[in-house]
């Protein structure tokens, strides 16, 4: 894989896209799929209020951070899914979902991370084909349009947040999907990439760029990067190359989102609020919807579900780190000076925060409070025309508690 030296600044002027595929079809007119836009819709907010009845209280801390839900817990696949992700359990519900015919097809992604294929899977195949992670921004929703143009009136999609959230809007706003009845499995999803940012980023971190075949961020503090041949390379964050988090190198759609935690998902399927498993099965699921608890329902036999578990405390930790955070964000030539810890250093540092740190569920809040105050700071200096639409009322009440305007008014990132 060729690495591109220089990765492009980010362009303001551009819309903000996630190229989630609803405007790049063509079984209906481009003008009505951009109506459903979250970036022109906004996140959060009255889309709850449609689904459930009600925006999410944001003194309930709990549902502040993961969004309105009936159950969480944590799941392990007693057979995991060989080659899917982690345990298999998106791809065991959809398999499911589509065998007993709650479905006539899946909506989901093929192809690779540096060439992602929206699909319509319809056979068991066509599901198991769509297993694993493609950490890269994909046009899975163009695969509605396949389902509409067949005719499907049972639909099981499969997408993250910014995916969700313009199928929801479509599905409610466009006459089109009247008659189409919907299950949504959500992933967690943040700082994603375009694919050529992609190359970029994976030839800085790893030793071997070509051999990747995916990477999370783990409740350990590293990135670990997964190899052909099974080989797991793991780089601490704290020894991340500080170009990388580099304004432009995460999509400014992704910056832009709040949503980590795919509030309006039947179901959301991911693994940070669960404990770390070093061999990638705990998973940790939120249950939305009485669809989420039909689709979890169809695959509870074969799985293993436990409490949450939690440890330390997220606030603190957010404080500790949000400064040099949104500096980042602010001010990314502080950036320049910042120097990357040695890889032994950084491990030791991963160490101490995993002893020391929030875990469990208290991880997952640490996670998407530092990831909405960064995107919050993010929106208000780079597109503050959008800041009214995009960042949810509890977002704005999470900056307050945080009293992020000392940083975003501090003299060093007014500069910036
Ligand atoms: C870019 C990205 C970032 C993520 N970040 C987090 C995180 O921070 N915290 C967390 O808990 N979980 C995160 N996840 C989700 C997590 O990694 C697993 O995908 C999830 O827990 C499901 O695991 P599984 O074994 O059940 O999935 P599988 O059974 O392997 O199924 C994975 C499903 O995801 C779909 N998929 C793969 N890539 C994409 C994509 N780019 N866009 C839309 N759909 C896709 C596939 O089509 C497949 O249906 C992220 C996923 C992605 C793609």
């Amino acid at each position: 894989m060729e690495t591109p030296r220089k990765i492009a600044k980010p362009s303001f002027d551009e819309p903000l896209c996630s190229h989630c595929g609803l405007c790049m079809g063509n079984a209906w007119p481009e003008e009505e799929s951009l109506r459903s836009c979250v970036f022109n819709t906004g996140w959060l907010g009255r889309h709850e209020e449609r689904l459930f009845g009600r925006r999410r209280n944001p003194a309930d801390e709990d549902e502040l951070a993961f969004g309105i839900c009936r159950s969480r817990f944590n799941a392990r696949m007693k057979t995991p899914v060989e080659g899917a992700q982690w345990g298999g359990i998106i791809t065991s519900i959809a398999v499911r979902a589509l065998e007993t015919g709650l479905v006539e097809g899946v909506v989901t992604l093929h192809g690779t991370m540096l060439h992602p294929k929206a699909a319509l899977a319809k056979t068991r195949s066509e599901v198991l084909e769509g297993r694993g992670n493609k950490p890269v921004l994909s046009p899975t929703l163009m695969a509605l349009h396949a389902a509409w143009r067949a005719g499907l009136k049972k639909l099981l999609v499969i997408g993250a947040p910014c995916h969700v959230h313009a199928l929801r809007d479509f599905h409610a706003s466009s006459p089109l999907l009247r008659e189409m009845e919907l299950h949504v499995v959500g992933i967690p999803c943040t700082d994603n990439l375009e694919s050529a940012h992609l190359r970029w980023v994976l030839g800085h971190i790893s030793k071997s760029p070509d051999t990747i075949t995916s990477m999370e961020f783990m409740q350990d503090y590293r990135v670990h990067i997964k190899h052909t041949g099974k080989k797991i390379e793991k780089v601490p964050f704290f020894s991340l190359p500080a170009d990388v988090q580099r304004p432009g190198v995460f999509s400014s759609s992704c910056m832009s989102c709040f949503d980590y935690a795919n509030g309006l998902a039947d179901i959301t399927v991911g693994y940070f609020g669960a404990p770390f498993s070093k061999d990638w099965k705990t998973q940790w699921v939120i249950v939305r919807t009485e669809k989420g608890d039909r689709l979890f329902d169809l695959v509870r036999e074969g799985i293993d579900t436990s409490p949450e578990e939690k440890g330390g405390n997220a606030v603190p930790s957010v404080e500790a780190s949000m400064e040099a955070t949104i500096r980042a964000v602010l001010d990314p030539e502080s950036l320049a000076a910042r120097k990357k810890l040695p890889k032994a250093a950084g491990n030791v540092l991963c160490l101490i925060s995993a002893l020391r740190g929030p875990k469990g569920i208290e991880f997952a809040r640490y996670s998407i409070h530092i990831h909405a105050l960064r995107n919050y700071c993010f929106v208000r200096r780079h597109t503050p025309e959008k800041f009214d639409t995009l960042v949810p009322e509890h977002v704005r009440e999470l900056a307050k508690r945080y009293r992020i305007d000392r940083i975003f008014d501090s003299p060093e990132a007014t500069e910036g």
